[in-house]
């Protein structure tokens, strides 16, 4: 192994569009593992109200007069970017303590999270500047006044503070919402590690792709940050309890009741169910688990398994198992992959693990201490394995945070009471519970779930696509209550929202239609003599509207789409059946024999610029419709979203199906995709 000389950076932040250092001498960060100096970082004397302002101005206007599908593929071609610089941040990231296997998390999770974001978006999202949620509210018996739940970008700047286990991760999993939804932001790393975080900055800023203003960066003290932000700003912190609650607190943030969103450490479970034995394989997985979640990153995970919740009569054959794995690590400096455990980040962690160990043995003996056993230069610390006699008495076990490779074991007798231990921790990011039997697998989950963001169940049937206890992901809740910080930082398009406003808006359709760019029922349609099938995207405007021919449905109908399809259900076939159905008062059409009608009544056949049809949304029959009722159509263009990357877009269709005395007999989103030019 060979120590690789590091040149000494004098970290900057990227304030009001310029690379500012600051003021005073810098303080030293040190290489977890040989101790050498790797950076200096201060921000004294930055002027972080301007900084705050020239971002809201800059970032959010520039961000704004995008699309969501705009911003979205803008953060593609970014987590492109960064993709190919990969082996950069490797090689930086190895002064954190990270191995390769941890810097894969850190770095190309982060860039995957990225990419999940613009993908997730560009489905889930419309390409348009306004987000509209949920359905129109009839707010009047004759239509003539709706409401509509509309969000927007705030006006703001999103301050991400962040930890320092996940320089990158932590940094790319909360722009990527934030940019997605129009907002700029700034970061602030946590200083210990904030040469990697200050790396990448510099290559994202490098490539151009983000216009200027939307991100900034801010290395060494927040300072007076915090005291400037308006309630259109959005503070999201990552770290520990202590320093999330001060900020929670904060008279700024207080006062303007400013979006704060909290991710503190947790006292994360791992439960082993009450039916495995040492013979099945999910005993096997989960040592394999609670292993690698007290040693991966050196146990600095926000996820990490502290509290390993055990069938008493398992736990000796638990600690064992445990044992034989922690004697297979290899700790030591990161460059040299033959290691498997780095140190931790500093050592100044070291001795704060220390002291956290030192406070669990109140009430938990020392099982085991695999010695760190590598220069004192760097800040290593072997796994650590303790057991608590009685946990259901206990407080300091489910309390207090050891933020290395720490872990206890704590016996249980029933489910009720491994579920009990498990809401000891008041609140937590993640517990998983390992078992085969569905009964456990229920009943662990519902008791843990209230306490709990996210519930990992671990099996022999998942265990080769499962993603691990310890993973969080950009679809799913990241965040948990009580003492894990309240927050919810992942889960999808929801992450998203919280750098929005919803606003409830209300007026009549066709208003209401101008501000959504949806049409809306109620409002006039637009007739011309073209079939709006025959118009390409260029040609075709919201609420342009077919109304068709009628067709009425005869008992023929009924009988021959039963034989051709092989449905015969009693209430098509049977009078007297369908009779005493308490919906019909005889036989009925088949509400897909309707749609088809609907479709035929409809559909231009010639080849046109509609080129497929690709579903139907919120079908519903709303008329039982007999024979001798007689169908037409009104079909309305509802919405238009072109694809950036692509010669089409998508066009939604409210289709609306009534009888002879104008009764709605069902009403249907179709799904179309539509060039976006056709020869006329
Ligand atoms: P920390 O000491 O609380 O610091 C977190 C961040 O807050 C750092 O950027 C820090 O900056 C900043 N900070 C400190 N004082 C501040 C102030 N007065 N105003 C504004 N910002 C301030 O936590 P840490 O030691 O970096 O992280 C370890 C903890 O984070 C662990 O407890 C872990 O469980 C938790 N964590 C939670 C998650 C999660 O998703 N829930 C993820 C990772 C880590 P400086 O570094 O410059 O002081």
């Amino acid at each position: 192994m060979t120590a690789h000389p590091q040149k000494v950076r004098v970290l900057e932040s990227y304030l009001a569009g310029a690379w500012r250092p600051g003021k005073a001498d810098g303080k030293p960060l040190l290489d977890a593992a040989t101790g050498a100096p790797v950076a200096t970082i201060d921000a004294s004397g930055l002027d972080l109200a301007e900084a705050l302002t020239w971002g809201r101005d800059k970032g959010g206007k520039e961000l704004r007069k995008m699309t969501y599908h705009e911003r979205a593929l803008m953060l593609k071609t970014l987590a492109q970017a960064l993709m190919d610089k990969k082996e950069l941040f490797y090689q930086e990231s190895f002064a954190t303590g990270a191995t390769r296997k941890d810097g894969w998390i850190d770095i190309e999770g982060g860039i995957g999270t990225m990419f999940a974001y613009s993908s997730k978006a560009r489905r889930e999202m419309p390409n348009t500047k306004v987000f509209v949620e949920g359905a129109v509210e009839l707010l009047s018996r004759d239509n003539s006044f709706s409401g509509q739940h509309v969000l927007t970008p705030l006006r703001g700047i999103a301050i991400h503070i962040n930890a320092f286990n996940f320089p990158c991760w932590g940094m790319l999993e909360k722009i990527a919402p934030a940019l997605i939804a129009g907002v700029p932001c700034l970061v602030k790393p946590a200083s210990q590690t904030a040469y990697l975080t200050e790396l990448m900055v510099r290559e994202i800023l490098a490539t151009g792709i983000l216009p200027e203003g939307a991100l900034q960066l801010l290395c060494g003290s927040a300072g007076d940050l915090v005291d400037h932000v308006t309630g259109q700003d959005v503070v999201t912190f990552t770290g520990s309890a202590a320093t999330g609650q001060m900020l929670r607190q904060n008279r700024a943030i207080v006062q303007n009741s400013t979006r704060f969103s909290m991710e503190a450490d947790s006292l994360n479970a791992a439960v082993l169910g009450p039916d495995v034995t040492p013979e099945d394989p999910e005993f096997d997985l989960f040592v394999k688990e609670v292993a690698r979640e007290v040693t991966v990153k050196a146990g600095q995970k926000c996820t990490a398994i502290r509290r390993v919740i055990v069938p008493r009569k398992s736990i000796e054959a638990v600690s064992e198992a445990l044992q034989k794995r922690f004697d297979r690590l290899v700790i030591g400096d990161p460059r040299d992959d033959t290691v498997t455990m780095g140190p931790l980040a500093s050592r100044d962690q070291v001795t704060e693990v220390e002291d956290r160990i030192a406070d669990l043995k109140a009430e938990a003996e020392l099982l085991s201490r695999n010695p760190a056993g590598v220069s004192s230069d760097g800040a290593f610390a072997g796994p650590v394995l303790l057991h608590c006699a009685d946990p259901l008495k206990a407080e300091a076990v489910h309390s207090v945070e050891a933020f290395g490779p720490v872990a206890t074991l704590m016996p249980y007798d029933t489910v009720d009471e491994a579920v009990e231990l498990t809401h000891k921790g008041k609140g937590s990011l993640v517990a998983s519970v390992f078992t085969n039997d569905p009964g456990v697998a229920e009943e662990a989950v519902l008791g843990m779930a209230p306490f709990h963001g996210r519930v990992m169940i671990g099996n022999r049937m998942s265990a080769r696509s499962s993603t691990g206890h310890g993973s969080p992901l950009p679809m799913l809740v990241h965040g948990g209550p009580g003492r894990a910080g309240g927050g919810e930082e992942l889960g999808g398009i929801r992450s998203v929202k919280h750098y929005m406003q919803r606003t409830a808006v209300q007026g009549a359709p066709h208003l209401l239609g101008a501000v959504t760019g949806r049409w809306i029922s109620g409002s006039p349609g637009r007739q011309d003599t073209r079939h709006p099938f025959r118009k390409s995207l260029a040609e075709l405007k919201i609420g342009d509207q077919l109304v068709t021919g009628s067709r009425t449905v005869s008992l023929d109908d009924i009988e021959h789409f039963a034989e051709f399809t092989g449905d015969t259900f009693y209430a098509h076939m049977n009078q007297e059946a369908a009779e005493r159905n308490p919906f019909f008062e005889g036989r009925v059409a088949h509400g897909y024999l309707i749609v088809s009608f609907a479709a035929g009544l409809f559909v231009d056949p010639d080849e046109g610029p509609v080129l497929a049809n690709y579903g139907v949304d919120n079908l519903r029959f709303m008329t039982p419709v007999n024979a001798g009722d007689t169908l037409k159509v009104q079909l309305t263009a509802k919405e238009i979203s072109p694809r950036i990357t692509a010669d089409y877009g998508e066009v939604r269709w409210d289709c609306l199906v009534s009888n002879q005395k104008d009764e709605p007999v069902a009403q249907y989103d179709v799904l179309t995709l539509v060039a976006k030019d056709w020869p006329a």
